[in-house]
């Protein structure tokens, strides 16, 4: 096995957040090693400017376990709870704020989590290739890292080739590569997605609404969230219906409850006292809505509008995909219990937090759990 000593150069797959972090701390802990970033795309952390509608959402005040999916839970618990992002983000120069319980930069811009996070890894003298697309990696006691117009070697690599979410990051060889190198795989689907509805309310495109929302399947509740629904022309969007998206299933339905704060009753009397005006809902709601309304029985609408879910949206539009590598191919240090020196990080692994900055506080506290690691 290759000790750290022996480990002049590492290479890391993929200049995301979890990559481009780990460069920083493992050139910080470590600054003769040679540690080499390929990168897909031209320039780096294209998916952290698009992070939480950029302004990055890095970090969440109510961190526990729960917020998380996977397997190997224990774990997961283990490297969330050893990462303090605000420390971590201050220990570079970035200062961050809480709104609620969601944890953003100062700026409130995903561009200077950038700044920040590529100045630190240049000035330690990381190496960074871009349009270097991996396409295969084998291991003989020596890496080789296969991209098209280039072949790499290394002592040790790390796997940081997230997911095609979103499409801001490239998918097709993952699969490959993870073949290769044993690393058995849970299919990877979007999670934290839209959903495509039957009815569809094409009118109140672009219309949001705060309530109660209800993911059922048979009668069986498969997840509530209270929060914001946004309306769009092939069904819905937002956060509270993205939280929902991680626990569809086929043939579930969306109640949607836009008057969580009255009870039936006393919606009803609202309604009622309402009906001598010429638009009687104009007041109550937006005034697509309130079109709607007098066209419709009001009470249920606004209470238990139901949709049946069709389907989920595809990769482009998730935030996140749930699968990936199973991490009960690697051990408490994220490294592979077959290979020496080959680590998997990220979104990359069988690991989905919820919407609210789960993703990106996972994401980095696996390079510090590798980080960690290495220096023992
Ligand atoms: C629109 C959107 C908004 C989001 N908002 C938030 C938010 O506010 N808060 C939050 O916590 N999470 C958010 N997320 C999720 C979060 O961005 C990801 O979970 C996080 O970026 C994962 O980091 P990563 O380093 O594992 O992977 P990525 O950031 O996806 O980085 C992977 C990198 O690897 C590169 N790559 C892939 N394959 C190869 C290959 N074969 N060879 C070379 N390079 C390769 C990719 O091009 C990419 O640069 C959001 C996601 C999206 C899409």
């Amino acid at each position: 096995m290759v000790s750290v000593i022996e480990m002049r150069k590492i290479i890391i797959v993929g200049a995301g957040a979890s990559g481009v972090y780990l460069s920083i701390l493992l050139k910080q802990s470590h600054p003769s090693l040679d540690v080499i970033v390929l990168e897909a795309n031209k320039t780096p952390l294209k998916k952290l400017l698009a992070t939480g509608n950029g302004r990055c959402n890095l970090s969440n005040k109510e961190m526990n376990i729960s917020h998380y999916e996977g397997d190997q839970l224990d774990l997961v618990k283990d490297i969330v709870e050893d990462f303090n992002m605000e420390e971590a983000m201050k220990s570079l120069g970035l200062y961050t704020k809480y709104m609620g319980n969601l944890l953003y930069p100062r700026s409130e811009q995903a561009k200077s989590v950038k700044n920040i996070l590529m100045s630190h890894a240049e000035n330690l003298g990381v190496v960074f290739l871009y349009e270097q697309k991996v396409e295969d990696i084998y291991y003989d006691g020596t890496y080789h890292i296969k991209t098209e117009t280039s072949h790499y070697h290394s002592d040790g690599v790390v796997l940081a080739m997230g997911t095609p979410a979103g499409k801001l990051s490239t998918m097709d060889d993952r699969q490959k590569i993870l073949r290769h190198l044993d690393l058995s795989m849970k299919k990877m689907t979007p999670s934290l997605t839209q959903m495509i509805t039957h009815p569809v309310y094409k009118q109140l495109k672009g219309v949001r609404v705060k309530g109660h929302f209800t993911l059922e399947k048979d009668g069986r509740i498969l997840r509530e969230e209270d929060g914001e629904l946004l309306f769009t022309q092939y069904g819905v969007s937002g956060i509270a219906v993205m939280q929902l998206s991680r626990c569809y299933e086929e043939g579930c339905r969306l109640h949607i409850d836009m008057m969580k704060e009255y009870t039936k009753e006393e919606l009803k009397d609202i309604i009622d006292s309402l009906q001598e005006l010429e638009h009687p809902y104009d007041g109550l709601v937006p005034y697509q809505i309130s079109a709607l309304l007098e066209k419709t029985k009001p009470l249920p609408f606004l209470k238990d509008l139901t949709l049946e879910v069709k389907e989920l949206r595809e990769a482009q539009y998730a935030q996140v995909m749930s699968g990936g590598i199973l991490l009960e191919n690697v051990n408490s240090s994220l490294e592979s219990k077959k290979y020496p020196h080959l680590y998997a990080m990220g979104e990359l692994l069988n690991v989905t937090g919820d919407c609210g900055g789960y993703n990106l506080h996972f994401a980095l506290a696996c390079a510090k759990r590798i980080a960690r690691d290495l220096k023992e």
